[in-house]
């Protein structure tokens, strides 16, 4: 698969973060539970990566896939009756797990996919605005306010004095989405945590937003942690790519190598289906089926029963995570990982 056609980089991914130092957030063995009366739905099922700061992380996968509970996981935000149950997020070192998120509650800020249900209808932007301020900063007053519209003047919004006395329904999508991310950056934080802020958003708004997170994590020296579906945002704004299906990461590696060089067909089959990337006179190709909800423990490759090389032995064992290249970092839970692309599986064969 190559990656000779596709646009060069040159949006958030573009500052690479300091990678030879502490990571600034590193997720270990997660593990975050559903407890129902029918069943434990295992969503985060035991993922480690790490973010340093400075760079872009992708979480690409489909819906169902625990994206999103691993963001609400960092963020200590898991509504019950989900539990973290094993594992560790380390922020600056501190264990948040034991520590409690209190403590780091406004280093790392999150913008949610859909701004409507993120913003409060009832207050205007600016006083949403100055209240974070207040947790935050410690701003009230004048100082609050002046800060309050150097952010929206920093996120893109014109005439921010006026627009600070507005609510929400008389921003547009795109500029209801720089309001959350303004607030976001009221907290001042060092990790933001953007899960799928794009997708509620034309196509022509979703690359002003990508442009503007450039343009922040470049001035304030973010690191961020990218959640999508959507591997052509994927492509654009990470600096490395863990791939996530069914709880598990199925594939880490640094965005150009996997886009280059996939080695999980789950991977294959994300790139397979980016628009653009399927001649013109053929049917875009779809993953058949839909993600299964992890409700036991991984006894066999989750993805097996939609996967084309699948053999016997996926069915019988969950494959551990091989390490393709650890000089570049790159590792895939397939047992045709490392196979050098002469992999012969499939039950038909
Ligand atoms: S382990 Fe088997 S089923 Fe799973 S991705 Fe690899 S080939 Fe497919």
């Amino acid at each position: 698969m190559s990656r000779a056609d596709a646009p060069d980089r040159t949006e958030i991914g573009a500052h690479p973060g300091d990678r030879d130092g502490e990571p600034l957030l590193s997720v270990s063995d997660l593990r975050t539970v559903f407890h129902t009366e029918r069943e434990t739905i295992h969503a985060v099922d035991g993922i480690s990566f790490d973010v340093h700061a400075g760079e872009t992380v992708g979480l690409v996968g489909e819906s169902g896939s625990g994206k999103s509970v691993t963001a609400r996981s960092i963020l200590g935000l898991v509504d019950e009756p989900g539990v973290i149950e094993e594992g560790a997020i380390r922020f600056k070192g501190e264990n948040l797990v034991e520590a409690g998120f209190e403590a780091h509650r406004g280093d790392i800020a999150i913008v949610f996919q859909d701004p409507a249900n993120a913003l409060n209808p009832v207050y205007t932007v600016g006083n949403q605005l100055r209240e974070a301020l207040s947790i935050h900063q410690g701003l009230s007053g004048k100082a609050a306010t002046e800060h309050a519209i150097e952010l929206l003047e920093a996120v893109g919004i014109p005439d921010a004095p006026r627009r600070l006395g507005e609510y929400p329904h008389q921003f547009s999508g795109g500029m209801a989405q720089r309001a959350v991310i303004a607030i976001a950056l009221a907290c001042d934080p060092d990790l933001l945590v953007c899960d799928e802020p794009t997708t509620a958003l034309d196509v022509t708004i979703q690359a002003q937003i990508l442009d503007l997170l450039a343009d922040l994590q470049r001035e304030e020296d973010l690191a961020i942690l990218f959640i999508t579906h959507d591997m052509g945002v994927i492509e654009e704004t990470a600096d490395r790519v863990n791939v996530i299906y069914a709880g598990e990461i199925v594939e880490r590696a640094p965005t150009q190598r996997l886009f280059a060089e996939p080695e999980h067909p789950y991977t294959e089959a994300l790139l397979e289906s980016i628009p653009g990337r399927t001649p013109p006179d053929q049917r875009l190709p779809a993953i058949e089926g839909e993600v299964p909800t992890p409700n036991g423990p991984a006894d066999a490759c989750r993805f097996a029963p939609r996967c084309p090389m699948a053999v016997e032995a996926c069915r019988t064992a969950a494959p551990d995570p091989v390490e393709v290249s650890a000089a570049v970092d790159h590792a895939a839970a397939c047992i045709f990982a490392g196979d050098d692309g002469d992999q012969t599986g499939g039950d038909d064969e």
